[in-house]
């Protein structure tokens, strides 16, 4: 998976989502909607993992036409410098925003 996000992905964008088993649910073929999920350090959504499937709850009423979001919490294997840690920068303006959707900056 991260070879094929190299190879294809654009940088800061991914569709992949890790489960605890190691495996990797790639988004980008032929995954549905919810790739199109966005971060947010106050998410509206949380990610349960069950059997090898992800569904997503919500964590409060929705309403009509707002946008959903999860809290990424992404992990990168090359080393987190400047460059990189700003491609991965959170703008969401939440308050208690952590500037980042990388896991290690929670
Ligand atoms: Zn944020």
């Amino acid at each position: 998976a991260v070879r094929r996000h190299r190879r294809e992905g654009v940088d800061g964008h991914t569709f992949l989502f890790g489960l605890s088993d190691g495996t990797v649910i790639d988004g980008s073929r032929g995954g549905n909607s919810a790739r199109w999920l966005n971060h947010a350090c106050a998410p509206n959504c949380e990610t349960i993992e069950d059997q090898g499937r992800i569904f997503i709850h919500t964590l409060r009423a929705i309403e009509p036409g707002e946008e959903l979001f999860i809290e990424y919490l992404l992990a990168i294997d090359d080393p987190a410098n400047k460059e990189v840690r700003a491609q991965y920068a959170c703008r969401c303006a939440a308050s208690g925003c952590r500037q980042s959707m990388l896991a290690d900056a929670a």
